[in-house]
């Protein structure tokens, strides 16, 4: 199955196999390729990342295309947005000459319909010369037929060449055709011998690597040499002849008018005030985040401290040994409990951010970003791994593969891990949560975000200035129509983040809660968490490090600890102060600290290295030991110098 992104790939692949794949309003979101099973009837679906051709341009375009040569489905599913008909065609005529056995979803036909399009399928289908089934994969219309007609079509395998593109170079095509099949009859077979001609008069990457392991081709071509622009000429017989094509089947029921989307668009995409809206829609997601969950978080506090009390009475009415009481009720309940509690917090942003996504929001965010990234070099495009690393810097590093440029690549990766996410938010809820009310500590949450933006800012342009040097690849970026969030992507948004977070708690960071706990109570005989222990022994061993920056050793442990996961920050002040509950453990900090070192402790927490797991998605996609290093090297040396600065800045102005 493929199709160009935000066509509704995602959401015909959930139809098709009842499966729970992620969907967005969002162009670019799929990157790797995605199994699943039929849902009626038998068969594996395979959801290929969204691509505009068939190119060797960026690697989404060759995941696809090397699977529908070398794995050769038996029918490929190109999910075509009717809205946006002739754009779409350029890749399904594509596939058709690449010799995929197609059978096109026409979907958004609500979408066309509102826009006053009226399609002709039939005719459509005729002329291409493959089924056209229309459908509407949001609300599962459809779906049924597409299966039937996959499975018909799926018998027959036939290669077709529509275009005729003109005496001269059809000429050269076959000229070229001929020496292929004879020059390299393996390459032939497998791609065969008219497309390999093709591509290679338009000078496709891949294909003329494929040609230099061929000896007798290569010195054939080196021979004969093509005129230059025989691969411009190509692409415009290409497009005219699907221009034909849409304009016989594309009638226009009314005339264009504005319609709403442009509207909007008008006011949210404007120089001016685009950018100030968007920094109010995230301003005013922070508060509700805050004050929607607040309620919610002192209710689980609640019920967590209750559990952990009764735990404590029921172990010890068996007569537990201390040290199993001391285990489950400061090593595990209060370590993950510090966590869980803000699940409602975690659970409304990211239905916020989901809403933003799915209303078509974001991808107009990125738009106007663009102008903004562009001053350091980078894309509208890096804009949205940038937010997407607000959820994770996981996905987000995982993401930079729909840039098509190495260098864009390795800076938004390098930038991502600067975002807060949402490990580190539960950071600083808790933090600012102690430090001040709540409205007060929204905006000090704020401000962290913002401090992040300025400094994703300046650091990009350094990278770009002195690091990675070269121009960035031109934006292109269509913005999907504005519709209101389905309550069901918004929903699955929600749970699929959630369980992550949930089960992260339940997995990694309990175990992380033990080891600290572990480290913390032994070796036997020392007091709980004091300067002998294991725990304090190692803090005291960095903590010279940290004396600058006003960090105790507690501190410098829990920062330690925050390598694995940043949420165990949080559980590690727990399980090193002590104490059970989560509204106590706010109070012992907030007892310790000044606000000026609570503030200078989010700042350090926001900046230094991205957690383990980040770190080895970014070794993964980089593929570089030297970049890695890097990345854990210069967000470290970055959250050690601007804490130092706050820190003094705080001292200057007689705060704390
Ligand atoms: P992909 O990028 O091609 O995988 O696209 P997605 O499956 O993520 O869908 C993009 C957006 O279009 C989502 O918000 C879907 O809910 C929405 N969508 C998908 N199919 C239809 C449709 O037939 N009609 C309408 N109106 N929206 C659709
Ligand atoms: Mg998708």
């Amino acid at each position: 199955m493929t199709g160009n992104p935000n066509t509704g790939k995602s959401t015909v692949f959930n139809a098709l196999t009842g499966s729970r794949q992620e969907v967005g309003n969002w162009p670019g979101k799929t990157v790797e390729k995605k199994w699943g099973d039929l849902r009626y009837g038998k068969g594996l679906v395979v959801d290929l990342p969204g691509t505009y051709s068939l190119t060797a341009y960026s690697l989404e375009e060759r995941i696809a295309r090397n699977f529908i040569v070398e794995e050769k489905p038996d029918v490929v599913l190109d999910v075509v947005d009717a809205s946006n008909l002739e754009r779409n065609l350029y890749l399904a005529v594509q596939l058709i000459e690449l010799g995929a056995n197609l059978v096109i979803a026409l979907n958004m036909m609500d979408v066309a319909e509102c826009r006053g399009f009226r399609i002709d399928v039939e005719k459509l289908s005729e002329l291409l010369g493959v089924p056209v089934i229309p459908t509407i994969a949001s609300r599962e219309k459809g779906i049924k037929e597409l299966i039937r007609e996959s499975a018909k079509t799926a018998k027959k395998r036939k290669r077709r060449f529509l275009i005729d593109y003109g005496k001269a170079l059809e000429a050269k095509i076959t000229e070229l055709e001929k020496q292929v099949s004879m020059l390299a009859p393996a390459l032939a077979e497998k791609y065969g011998a008219r497309w390999i001609a093709i591509k290679t008069i338009e000078k496709d990457e891949e294909v003329l690597a494929s040609i230099k392991k061929e000896r007798k081709l290569k010195d054939y071509l080196r021979d004969h040499a093509y005129n230059e622009d025989a691969d411009v000429e190509i692409a415009e017989k290409r497009y005219r002849y699907i221009n034909g094509i849409a304009k016989k089947v594309v009638k226009r029921t009314s005339f264009a008018k504005l319609t709403t989307s442009d509207h909007i668009d008008k006011i949210v995409t404007n120089n001016w005030v685009g950018i100030p809206i968007f920094l109010l829609l995230m301003y005013v997601v922070y508060q509700l985040v805050f004050a929607l969950g607040d309620p919610f978080v002192t209710m689980i506090g609640e019920a967590l401290s209750w559990v952990a009390v009764h735990a404590q009475t029921l172990l010890i009415s068996y007569h537990a040994p201390d040290w199993l009481v001391s285990l489950v009720i400061s090593g595990m309940i209060e370590g993950i409990g510090n966590v869980l509690v803000f699940l409602p917090n975690i659970l409304l942003l990211f239905a916020a951010i989901a809403i933003l996504e799915d209303s078509g929001y974001m991808a107009r965010a990125a738009f106007v970003m663009d102008r903004v990234m562009s001053k350091i070099g980078l894309h509208g495009k890096s804009f949205i791994s940038l937010v997407l690393a607000f959820g994770c810097n996981v996905p987000a590093v995982m993401s930079v593969r729909t840039l098509e440029n190495e260098k864009d690549r390795t800076i938004t990766m390098l930038l991502s891990s600067l975002i807060p996410c949402n490990a580190r938010m539960v950071v600083f809820v808790f933090i600012a949560g102690a430090f001040f009310e709540p409205e007060a500590a929204a905006q000090v949450v704020w401000s962290l975000v913002l401090l992040s933006f300025v400094l994703i800012m300046a650091m990009g342009w350094l990278f770009r200035k002195f690091l990675i040097t070269g121009s960035r690849a031109p934006f292109v970026m269509e913005l999907p129509p504005y519709h209101v969030p389905s309550l069901k992507a918004v929903v699955l948004h929600m749970w699929q983040r959630s369980q992550m977070f949930v089960k992260k708690a339940g997995t990694f960071i309990l175990a992380m809660a033990i080891i600290m706990w572990f480290l913390a109570a032994y070796p036997e005989g020392v007091g709980y968490g004091s300067s002998q222990s294991y725990l304090g022994q190692l803090g005291q061993l960095f903590a010279p490090i940290f004396v600058p920056l006003g960090f105790d050793s507690i501190t410098t442990v829990a920062l330690l600890s925050g390598f694995v996961a940043k949420e165990v920050v949080i559980s590690s002040f727990g399980v090193l102060y002590g104490v059970a509950d989560e509204a106590a453990l706010q109070q012992t900090i907030a007892a310790a600290w000044t606000p000026l070192q609570a503030y200078v402790f989010m700042v350090f927490t926001l900046l230094y290295i991205p957690c383990f797991a980040t770190v080895a998605v970014i070794k993964k996609e980089t593929g570089s030991w030297k970049w890695t290093l890097f990345a854990v090297g210069y967000t470290l040396a970055l959250a050690w110098f601007v804490s130092f600065m706050v820190l003094q800045a705080g001292h200057l102005l007689g705060v704390g």
